[in-house]
């Protein structure tokens, strides 16, 4: 039982720069945020040991009545948290909860229709190399050239036309709140199931400051590692008669042991999540979103040929449109980096540049409000980015003000060595 450290010193050094990393840099990345150290402490607990193959009450493994528990716990609190009648808390990631969703609700072959990739949907909503796009016939929709909103009247006809089994609702890099009940309307006019994926704005919803899909979906799925600030995972929510479904689709039919200590972390997340000091925290989240949407959208930053798509954000992200500046995506992203902010380069819809390099930025704040960032605090990132994406800009002096903030914001004090 030799220390970590002790141990294997090459690992302990890159986890100890990652933690240093995470303390002295601004996380913006958008579907990044800080798990609590409780949660961490379950997910580092002895659970990691126990096979507990099945679900809560029903395994195929014997010891398994403490993990039936933390199970059990974290299957309650996230069916109370949203409203759901059902949910299943093994997915490993959102990805594997996506797959065993649509397994679910679909046969191989059958057609699926979500947003495109390239315009903000994610991998698992039908991409060409994903097992979605490999599997089932995809129809894709697209968000609206000149408002940057999802073309609802798009979303419509292509039902109409191709009458897929699942209509797919949710978004990786969207800056706007989608019509849940206008989703169920089309759904229901075509007989398709209605999937929504709300792995980024679990949080929002959460905390009461976005629709629940929970509401209108047939089927929800999230991560719970984003704006829902817990563990690297997945799970599935939805209506009773989906149980069995869903159930036999997450094991046996993709996955074996479930990931307890993962399991139980969840669960301490959900209880977080129900708390006021949570709807707080997504207060900011999107208050912050809000200030960087307003601030990238002033004279300077135009005139630097930064644009928002959407004109603002009703989220945690923002999608900066670099089509007009002499930076693109790629740069951008070096830029805000060598000032010590990280974010992604990101696709704009339509996007003249390959993927790899793109013409925009997607900015979140999850992480930051979790680090307990105010408006104050935003409106300086705000400014530090707007300055940091002009030509003339002064690195010295924009890394300076990001180690101020970074120093206001102290990030797992008692985890520095
Ligand atoms: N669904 C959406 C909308 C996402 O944005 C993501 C991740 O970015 C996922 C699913 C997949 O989650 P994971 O990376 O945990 O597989």
């Amino acid at each position: 039982n030799t220390p970590l450290h002790e141990l294997d010193p090459e690992v302990a050094a890159a986890v100890d720069a990652e933690l240093l990393r995470q303390q002295s840099t601004l996380e913006m990345i958008a579907s990044e945020n800080f798990a609590p150290l409780a949660v961490m402490e379950a997910q580092g607990s002895v659970l990691t040991n126990k096979y507990a193959e099945g679900y809560p009450g029903r395994r195929y493994y014997g010891g398994c009545e403490h993990v039936d528990v933390t199970e059990q716990i974290a299957i309650d609190r996230l069916k109370e948290l949203f409203g759901a009648e059902y949910a299943n808390v093994q997915p490993h990631s959102g990805a594997s909860a996506n797959q065993a969703a649509l397994f679910a609700l679909a046969q191989p072959g059958d057609t699926i229709l979500g947003l495109d990739l390239a315009h903000g949907g994610h991998l698992t909503h039908g991409m060409r190399l994903n097992f979605s796009g490999k599997q089932f016939d995809v129809v894709a929709y697209h968000v609206d050239e000149e408002t940057g909103l999802v073309d609802m009247a798009e979303v419509e006809k292509l039902a109409k036309e191709h009458r897929p089994k699942v209509i797919i609702a949710g978004w990786s890099a969207y800056p706007r709140q989608l019509d849940f009940a206008a989703f169920r309307r089309i759904a229901d006019e075509v007989e398709a199931y209605l999937w929504v994926d709300m792995a980024h704005f679990a949080g929002l919803v959460a905390a009461g400051l976005h629709p629940n899909p929970v509401e209108h979906a047939d089927v929800v799925t999230s991560t719970t590692h984003k704006t829902l600030g817990g563990p690297r995972g997945g799970v599935i929510l939805a209506k009773k008669e989906f149980a069995k479904k869903l159930n036999s689709s997450v094991f046996p039919g993709f996955q074996g042991g479930p990931l307890e200590h993962v399991i139980a972390a969840k669960a301490v997340s959900f209880k977080i999540a129900a708390s006021e000091d949570f709807k707080e925290r997504q207060r900011r989240t999107v208050e912050g979103a809000r200030i960087l949407a307003e601030r990238l959208t002033a004279a300077d930053a135009r005139e630097a040929g930064v644009n928002v798509l959407s004109g603002g954000t009703d989220v945690h992200l923002i999608l900066v449109d670099l089509r007009d500046c002499e930076l693109d995506g790629r740069q951008a992203e070096d830029r805000l980096h060598e000032v010590g902010i990280t974010v992604n380069r990101n696709a704009v819809p339509n996007d003249p540049r390959p993927p790899m390099v793109t013409s925009g930025l997607r900015i979140g704040t999850p992480a930051l409000a979790t680090r307990g960032f105010t408006a104050e605090d935003f409106a300086e990132v705000a400014d530090v980015i707007a300055e940091a994406l002009k030509p003339s800009y002064d690195a010295e002096s924009l890394k300076a003000r990001v180690q101020t903030l970074a120093d206001k914001h102290p990030l797992y004090p008692g985890l520095s060595k």
